[in-house]
């Protein structure tokens, strides 16, 4: 075996991950908007929409260079550019020396993981929703990374029961879990406290989630430490994002009428509701965001027109007081993935001490 000293590695990763980084950038600006992440081919400036040159584009440098603005037109560039790479560069770095031992597969599976979660944050941040095509990348790398190491002869997992891949099972439990919250809540407040997007995002975590546990070891382990990380960071960093929501939309009171008037417009019965959010926990089960892209997809192949749907561009406007849940999954997502074993460890010692 060639020895590679850590340092190098860990560079390594931080260069590919700022670079990622900052076509995430473009993810997360171009996806929530129905715009194509081919075309055009190059990058733009979103003020003065003048295509930026290699120097433009250097990583986190260019940023620094040109002090957060741009080239052309002197307007300030957000610091979330910046910030993406950064954070993208940190994480995969992270990634690399914790799970380098494992095996380089689960490594590549969780720099995918992590580069699709990414996104994920900052657009559920910014349009409380969550584009589709990333929840079922992050259900089918799991499943995938599981194949492949079954296809290999290598099994991660004894499968539960003998016969249901551990993937799946994380998944089933992951949907059932974040669809009863999502059941609660309305039960409780009467208002939606989860988007389905969340939902269809802890389903794809408790796929991951099941597969970063040992042979021996219950593959359900880590979901309870993930649910209570996920809440907690929400309890922290909830309030305040929502001090910052409302000091920074000035309109706030009209939004506030608006979302108040949503809430009136609509009279379903306590049963119709219930069923139909049990259909919308099954539809989760049962793939059928996949399905329905596929479908897309397909008639896409064939020359027919899709009806795309913008969920950014419905006139729905959130509460002041809305905060989107799927950033704090997300946090919970990676705390647990770093420090789960070791917390459930800790807790477990603890428990059977006295
Ligand atoms: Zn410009």
């Amino acid at each position: 075996m060639i020895f590679v000293p850590l340092w190098f590695l860990g560079g390594v990763a931080f260069l590919c991950g700022i670079t990622i980084g900052s076509f995430l950038n473009a993810v997360i600006y171009r996806l929530p908007k129905g715009l194509s992440l081919l075309e055009p081919r190059f990058s733009i400036c979103p003020h003065c929409r003048h295509r930026l040159g290699a120097l433009d584009l250097i990583p986190l440098f260019s940023f620094l260079i040109l002090r957060c603005r741009c080239r052309y037109c002197g307007k300030p560039i957000a610091w979330r550019y910046f910030g993406v790479e950064l954070l993208t560069g940190v994480l995969f770095t992270l990634v690399v020396l914790r799970f380098m031992e494992e095996g380089a597969l689960i490594c590549l599976a969780l720099l995918a993981y992590t580069a699709v979660l990414i996104p994920v944050f900052f657009i559920d941040l910014a349009t409380f929703t969550i584009p589709d095509t990333l929840n079922i990348l992050l259900f089918c790398i799991p499943i995938g990374l599981e194949l492949v190491e079954w296809g290999r002869h290598a099994t991660i997992h004894p499968f539960v029961g003998g016969w249901l891949p551990v993937s799946i099972w994380g998944a089933v439990i992951g949907t059932l879990l974040f669809g009863s919250i999502r059941i609660l809540g309305w039960l409780w407040k009467g208002v939606e406290a989860m988007g389905l997007g969340d939902v269809l995002l802890g389903r794809g975590m408790g796929a991951m989630l099941a597969l970063q546990v040992t042979h021996s070891e219950n593959p359900l382990r880590l979901l309870p430490v993930w649910v209570v990380l996920s809440c907690l960071a929400g309890l922290i960093v909830g309030p305040v994002l929502i001090y910052l929501r409302r000091h920074r939309s000035s309109n706030h009171q009209e939004e506030l009428a608006l979302a108040e008037g949503e809430q009136d417009g609509e009279h379903v019965s306590p049963a119709g509701y219930l069923l139909h959010e049990v259909w919308a926990i099954v539809w989760c089960l049962i793939l059928g965001d996949l399905w329905a892209y596929l479908g897309d997809l397909w008639k896409r192949w064939r020359g027919e027109k899709v009806v795309q749907e913008n969920p950014a561009a419905e006139d729905w406007v959130p509460a002041p007081t809305a905060i989107p849940f799927g950033p704090f999954l997300v946090i919970g997502f990676f705390l647990t993935l770093f420090w789960g074993n070791a917390l459930v460890n800790a807790y477990l010692a603890y428990a059977f001490s006295r």
